[in-house]
């Protein structure tokens, strides 16, 4: 260790988005914050300059970082209008509105069912022994029929973060920054108000100081760059590039609607609802109170008028009156998110396209890095290494799986999808992937594990949703267990039934959760 490098003992998070508060929360936690000899975390952020307020499905890690942070699970869902995500419903996909053939796929939270020595059913749902016409994700989980139902994940007197189903959240992501922030106060962190208008280096261009156009000085160890897309410190300042994913994924423009109910009774959805349009797709998310509907585009493939008519479209007259928030989306990376003394964590670090709600879950990702792996010592370069590798490499992996999404559609109606085909769109890990997986299934082998958001699972969730056409004859005598498949697959069609009887109504679900919430300190 080198003995003349200066302690780290205070934090500058700048940007108070869902990226500052969530990392300020996580660090704060982890550090010891508030407590005599803890780091000193501090978080400056522009009143003018708004959240980007966007992005409301997360990833079913964010109940681990929850609970880590020390939220309770009903009051997050009463101050957030939340509610639950059991997955993803994709429509329209593989082929276009009307044709022949399955016009939805389902990507569930929950594995596959995998008893102890029960074969794994995935073979034996290729092979046809689930039935015919019954999709992988109905095949193997309860899940499927459960959120076609409306059903919760759980009932109400389950524990906090636990159910009888894998789930995430829908919320209303212009107020988690707000909720984070009193969190994160209660937590010992120190909140500025100032718009930062320069970055001054040291002599061997590292963060010296940020200053804000009221006249504040504001200095620390370590700095943490959460100004979104503008990327004040990373980009602007120390110049690390963003590399592009944009000739892989083409959506780079966004129009967001908050379209209200017709009544305070109507069923809220538990999947995202993900529809495919003509230049991109639309997210239809269910909240308490509204439903946040928005239609991801690509700019090289239509216009902002026409994906303004194509979102009203889907929306029909509720969309009457309603004015869309348009949004313009750098898609891509920085393969150095962790350069000197700075540290970048949300959109100032990369974005991969809202499809599968990546954001949230690289933030919680990159927050957890930097705390567990802090550099008390000041010797930065070990540990930026790690965090850029395991950065970039995530990212890397998340590209190829979203694109996964895109490139297996059989859709040619229009040149978005003809695009997305397209070989040369591809990148050659994902081909590679796909080529093995002509002959046999994906397994746990495939991926280093620690690497991938995704699970094995979810990739075969979506590969299979999409038909992809495993050929399975030339190892057939590996699978000579097909009696016992299908005694499981008429397991989980019977307990799929019981567990629709015993889970309730998703609305009644959450209205229990959130009556019940504890009040907030000071109500
Ligand atoms: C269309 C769209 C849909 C999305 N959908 C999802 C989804 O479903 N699920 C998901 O997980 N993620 C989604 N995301 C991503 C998600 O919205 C972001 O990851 C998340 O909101 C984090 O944003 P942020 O905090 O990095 O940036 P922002 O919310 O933009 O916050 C930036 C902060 O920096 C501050 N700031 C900027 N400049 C200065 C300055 N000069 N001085 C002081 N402060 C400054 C601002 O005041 C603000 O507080 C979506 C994103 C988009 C664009």
């Amino acid at each position: 260790m080198d003995k003349s490098s200066p302690a780290v003992r205070s934090v500058l998070i700048v940007g108070g988005g869902t990226a500052g508060w969530m990392t300020a929360n996580v660090l704060a936690r982890h550090l010891g914050a508030g407590a005599p000899g803890g780091v000193q975390i501090s978080l400056v952020e522009s009143s003018q300059i708004g959240i980007i307020g966007v992005g409301e499905a997360s990833f079913p890690s964010i109940r681990g970082t929850l609970a880590f942070i020390g939220l309770d699970e009903a009051r997050f869902l009463r101050e957030f209008e939340g509610t639950f995500k059991q997955g993803i419903t994709f429509v329209d996909w593989l082929r276009p509105p009307g044709s022949p053939g399955a016009n939805h796929y389902f990507h569930p939270f929950s594995l596959p069912s995998q008893r102890p020595g029960a074969p794994e059913l995935l073979p034996y749902w290729l092979m046809g022994q689930a039935g015919a016409g019954r999709a992988f994700a109905e095949a193997t989980t309860l899940q499927k029929r459960l959120v076609d139902a409306g059903r919760g994940p759980k009932r109400a007197s389950d524990g906090a973060f636990a159910g009888t189903m894998n789930y995430a959240y829908h919320f209303n992501a212009g107020r988690l920054a707000t909720l984070l922030a009193g969190h994160g106060r209660s937590l010992g962190v120190r909140h500025l108000l100032g718009n930062v208008d320069r970055v001054q280096l040291d002599e061997h261009g590292a963060i010296a100081a940020v200053h804000t156009r009221e006249g504040a000085e504001l200095r620390a160890d370590l700095y943490v760059d959460c100004t979104g897309f503008r990327a004040l410190l990373i980009g602007a300042t120390l110049g690390a590039p963003l590399r592009s994913a944009g000739d892989t994924l083409f959506n780079d423009r966004a129009l967001a609607l908050q379209v209200p109910y017709p009544s305070g009774d109507t069923p809220i959805a538990s999947s995202t609802i993900a529809s495919a349009r003509e230049a991109g797709w639309i997210w239809d998310i269910g909240l308490q109170e509204r439903r946040g509907v928005g239609y991801v585009y690509s700019s090289r493939h239509t216009s902002d008028e026409r994906a303004e008519e194509v979102l009203r479209e889907y929306v029909g007259t509720a969309a009457a009156g309603l004015v869309p928030n348009a949004l313009k989306l750098n898609i891509g990376y920085r393969d150095r998110q962790w350069v000197k003394n700075c540290v970048a964590i949300g959109l100032s670090g990369g974005f991969i396209e809202p499809i599968e709600s990546s954001g949230v879950g690289l933030i919680e990702t990159a927050a957890f890095l930097l705390a567990f792996g802090f550099p008390f010592d000041g010797q930065f370069e070990p540990v930026a290494r790690r965090y850029n590798d395991f950065m970039r490499g995530r990212y890397e992996r998340i590209v190829d799986f979203v694109k996964m999404h895109y490139c297996l559609t059989r859709r040619t109606d229009t040149a978005f999808w003809v695009d997305n085909a397209a070989p040369a769109s591809i990148p050659a890990t994902l081909r590679e992937l796909l080529d093995m997986w002509r002959w046999r299934t994906p397994n746990r082998l495939d991926f280093l594990t620690d690497l991938e958001m995704y699970q094995p699972a979810s990739w075969q969730f979506v590969l299979y949703g999409m038909e992809y056409p495993t050929q399975l004859a030339a190892g057939a005598a590996a699978f000579p267990r097909a009696a016992e498949a299908r005694r499981e697959f008429e397991m989980i069609r019977q307990l799929s039934q019981r567990a629709l009887d015993d889970l309730p109504a998703h609305r009644a679900l959450v209205e229990r959760l959130c009556a019940g919430a504890e009040a907030p300190a000071g109500a």
